[in-house]
């Protein structure tokens, strides 16, 4: 892209975010686009830097994410419990987990300078400990990292601890739920491991920007959680590469959106400038109409991931999209987008269009296997 046309696309996302500054990404965000990578809708918003959370509440379709304050109030306490006296828990469970050999682990709070220094220390202490010819152990609590996403900084604060020794980083991330006899809920750890991956991201580029090997953070990162619901922390390996793969990939074709602006509508804002009472001024009918003129590809997975998931969730049930039955059942309908296509196919009241054959005859036989076990 020249000048020129690079411009031209910042005008372009700046229009439709209207004048309202962008909003940062944070990990969650971050992680959420390596969970439904398909979607334009998520990719033109998350590109402008709109506030998803704000638009779904002016439409009326808030998402209903947000723990309780009992559990906000658990994390903390476990986190704290992990990282007390010098991360001396987490040592242990480390020294368990990676075998490690050494007695002592130093420990750098990040945070002791001041927050409005915290990113150029993380930046100096992780140079500094690239560069060291022993590698010695260190913690690093509560490090502040960045990433660049379709020309916005967005800043990282993970509750997380990067961990060097040896010449090799790891990404530590301290969740509160538990592990049952070294297994956790999958759909947790597959978050988790997403959030993860947002860091080991951010940790490599910041190395790569030093001048180092950014394979040096490790792609295995460390999951504490209580262990047996009791407060004893215990750990886990992940291996993010799946999830690293994918992310690197969503970054990139944000950067490349483009070619989504070129498809959408002269004029389309997404604008939430609030009135005197700090309320948008446009109406919530006009946002929803401007939100469904970019295609959006739902997915149950949606509701656990992205803040627009009840207003998409409803568009689809609208108009009976088989985006509703999950990636998966969507997959095996090939090129069927209708519930109502899928049903007349298997009842044989719709004849099937060219390329269509094969799933029409297989929910067909589905149909029959289903009226057969009815009887
Ligand atoms: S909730 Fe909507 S905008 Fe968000 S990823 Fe899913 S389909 Fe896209």
């Amino acid at each position: 892209m020249n000048r020129l046309q690079e411009r031209a696309f910042l005008n372009r996302l700046e229009e439709l975010r209207g004048p309202v500054p962008a909003r940062p990404h944070d990990a969650r965000a971050i992680a959420a686009l390596a969970a439904n990578p398909g979607c334009a809708r998520r990719s033109v918003m998350d590109a402008a830097g709109i506030d998803k959370d704000r638009t779904a509440r002016h439409v009326g379709f808030p998402a209903p994410f947000g723990q309780s304050q009992f559990a906000i109030t658990r994390g903390n306490g476990f986190e704290a419990l992990v990282k007390e006296n010098g991360c001396a828990e987490l040592l242990r469970v480390l020294r368990e987990l990676l075998g490690l050999p050494i007695p002592q682990v130093g420990y750098r709070d990040v945070e002791s300078v001041g927050s409005h220094l915290r990113h150029s220390h993380t930046r100096a202490l992780i140079d500094h400990a690239a560069r060291e010819e022993e590698g010695t152990a260190v913690f690093y609590d509560h490090p502040l990292f960045s990433l660049e996403i379709a020309g916005h900084t967005s800043y990282l604060e993970p509750d997380v601890v990067a961990f060097q020794v040896g010449g090799r980083f790891h990404i530590v991330e301290i969740k509160s739920f538990a592990l049952v006899d070294g297994q956790a809920e999958p759909e947790k750890v597959a978050a988790a491991a997403r959030q993860a991956a947002v860091y080991v991201l951010a940790l490599r580029t910041l190395l790569a920007d030093l001048g180092h090997d950014p394979e040096r953070v490790s792609h295995d990162v460390v999951l504490i959680c209580p262990e047996n619901f009791a407060n004893r922390p215990a750990g886990a390996l992940v291996d993010v590469r799946k999830q690293l793969a994918v992310l690197t990939r969503q970054l990139t074709r944000m950067t490349r959106v483009e070619h989504l602006l070129s498809g959408l509508p002269e004029g389309l804002t997404f604008d939430l400038a609030p009135g005197e009472d700090g309320t948008p001024t446009r109406s919530a009918e006009e946002l929803a109409e401007a939100l469904r003129r970019v295609p959006a590809r739902y997915a149950p997975d949606c509701l656990a991931t992205c803040d627009m998931c009840m207003f998409c969730r409803d568009e689809a049930r609208g108009c009976g999209s088989t985006e509703l039955l999950g990636r998966q059942v969507r997959d095996q309908l090939g090129g069927v987008s209708r519930v109502s296509e899928a049903l007349g196919l298997a009842e044989g009241t719709l004849e099937p269009a060219e390329g269509q054959e094969e799933i029409a005859e297989l929910l067909r036989l589905a149909n029959r296997l289903r009226e057969e076990s009815l009887r």
